[in-house]
């Protein structure tokens, strides 16, 4: 299917949003990804294609992707992406991923690092809309005091007592005595994980080492960024 731009978002320095119009019915789960295809010339050794989470909820209907660019410019693909103009189109394909939360309210921790808020957002922007019950902390590492969506998420937050968000500026980072803190006594919260690949690795490890067990977390790796990039 042929998505074509009809906006361009601006969500903090370096980091931007483009909105997509559908050519036909499309649905997704918040939290899921589409696979995106962007042919240009020359390309270089990562390809023309790529995944990306749909950063917009289903309730407001457009497809929103969110991404970093990094000031050196680069890949290929994402400079083909930054040059891309309104009434432009992309190739999707796929809908994908089991990064979704279930109906059950149960309590819920997500862990996002940099970029990897773009599932959270998209759950967050349905939940709100449903006006569904929910107990969630979202603990937000960033690499500084430019957040992505910071507003949007502090709006949800005004108008719903389920949300709590915390953020960590790098050099801080997101650990175990950080985690302990949220979880008073024996509340066993189910962690949604999301960012780099490096970062979800460490943060997995030592969730597992505090005795979450695997059934009750869940990841979403972002490829292609190094630990420290998004945060
Ligand atoms: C399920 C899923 C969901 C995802 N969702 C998102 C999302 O919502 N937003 C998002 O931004 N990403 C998302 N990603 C990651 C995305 O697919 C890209 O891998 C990521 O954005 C990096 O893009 P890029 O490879 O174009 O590199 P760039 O962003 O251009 O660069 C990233 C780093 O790689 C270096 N680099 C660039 N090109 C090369 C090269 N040819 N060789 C070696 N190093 C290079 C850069 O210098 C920089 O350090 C998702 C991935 C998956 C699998």
């Amino acid at each position: 299917m042929r998505l074509t731009l009809t906006e361009r978002r601006e969500e903090s320095p370096g980091v931007e949003s483009f909105l997509f119009e559908p050519a036909g019915p499309l649905s997704w789960r918040a939290g899921q990804f589409l696979h995106y295809v962007l042919h240009h010339e020359p390309t270089d050794d990562r390809g023309s294609d790529r995944w990306f989470t749909v950063s917009s909820a289903p309730s407001e209907k457009h497809v929103m992707l969110t991404t970093r660019f990094t000031p050196e410019g680069g890949s290929t693909f994402k400079q083909a992406l930054n040059n891309l103009k309104i009434g432009e189109q992309i190739e999707i394909s796929d809908v994908d991923g089991d990064f979704v939360i279930d109906e059950s309210g149960e309590p819920c921790v997500f862990i996002a690092g940099g970029i990897g808020v773009t599932p959270f957002r998209s759950i967050l922007k349905e939940l709100d809309s449903t006006k569904k019950k929910f107990d969630i902390t979202l603990l937000y590492a960033n690499r500084d005091e430019s957040i992505p969506f910071k507003d949007e998420l502090e709006a949800i937050a005004r108008r719903n007592d389920g949300l709590k968000i915390q953020y960590v500026i790098s050099p801080e980072r997101i650990d175990e005595k950080r985690i302990r803190a949220l979880i008073p006594g024996s509340e066993k919260p189910i962690f949604y994980i999301s960012g780099p690949e490096p970062m979800v690795e460490s943060m997995t490890a030592t969730l597992t080492a505090m005795g979450v067990p695997k059934e009750r977390l869940k990841q979403d790796w972002f490829p292609g960024y190094a630990a420290d990039e998004n945060q």
